[in-house]
């Protein structure tokens, strides 16, 4: 239902927390974040973001992590269910419905992908992690972590906006949609990526709004966007002008 991404100076995590509480009004079932520091760290929950607080740890540091707010759509409301869905060293939160989830499932656990939950969103970690190692005992890189994207947009149908990360990149956050709602925030020294203006507002409102298909690369020097081809693309930003 909501998500988020975070790029920039401070802690990633309290200004994830934040911002998903901004994306409460639009109703959820769960929630959950993965902060990058070295490796990734996941901790998710049904109920509402309190209960979420209540289980990361106080010293839960990273400058660069995702959040999620879950409307369950494929697979029961729990805590397997819940997003970030990670394989291996990658973790993702999406927004939308997979529709050919099942048939790239199949495929994948031919190739020894084990699956935790009953969502469709899971295929898309795996499918990364599939493109990005190779297989799935591999840990040696044969892509890129963007080209993996690129590639593993390629292959679903459906919307989705999404918002990942890998440890073995740990600068870098990857975002892309379709049919679902995706924007850049600039900061200073910081970028948000959300479903919604709103979680970010009170941080910046310098916005770039990502059109269907564009992919986003998020460094801490930067953002950049790009089409499905890897092809650099020109956005303007946009200052929102008002208030929340
Ligand atoms: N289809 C995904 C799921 O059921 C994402 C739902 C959402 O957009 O919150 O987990």
């Amino acid at each position: 239902c909501g998500i988020i991404g975070y790029v920039g100076e401070h802690g990633a995590a309290p200004i994830i927390i934040d911002c998903l509480k901004k994306l409460e009004y639009r109703g959820y079932d769960s929630a959950g974040i993965s902060v990058l520091d070295g490796k990734i760290d996941t901790y998710k929950t049904v109920g509402k973001i309190k209960e979420l607080e209540k289980i990361l740890p106080e010293n839960l540091n990273g400058n660069i992590g995702i959040g999620h707010t879950r409307w369950a759509t494929h697979g029961v409301p729990s805590t397997v269910n819940s997003h970030p869905h990670n394989s291996g060293d990658i973790s993702v939160v999406h927004n939308g419905i997979i529709e050919n989830y099942l048939s790239i499932k199949e495929k994948l656990q031919k190739e020894g992908y084990e699956f935790l939950s009953e969502t469709d969103t899971e295929v898309i970690a795996h499918l990364l992690h599939s493109k990005l190692y190779g297989s799935v005992d591999s840990s040696s890189k044969t892509s890129s972590f963007f080209e993996a994207l690129c590639s593993t947009l390629r292959e679903i149908e459906g919307s989705y906006a999404i918002t990942a990360i890998c440890s073995s990149e740990p600068d870098l956050m990857l975002a892309a949609r379709k049919d679902s709602p995706l924007i850049i925030g600039i900061g200073e020294k910081e970028y948000y990526a959300a479903s919604d203006v709103t979680a970010f507002l009170n941080h910046t409102k310098d916005v770039i709004f990502v059109d269907d298909l564009d992919l986003v690369t998020i460094r801490p020097n930067g953002v950049e966007f790009f089409d499905i081809n890897g092809d650099v693309l020109e956005k303007e930003k946009t200052t929102i002008e008002w208030d929340i």
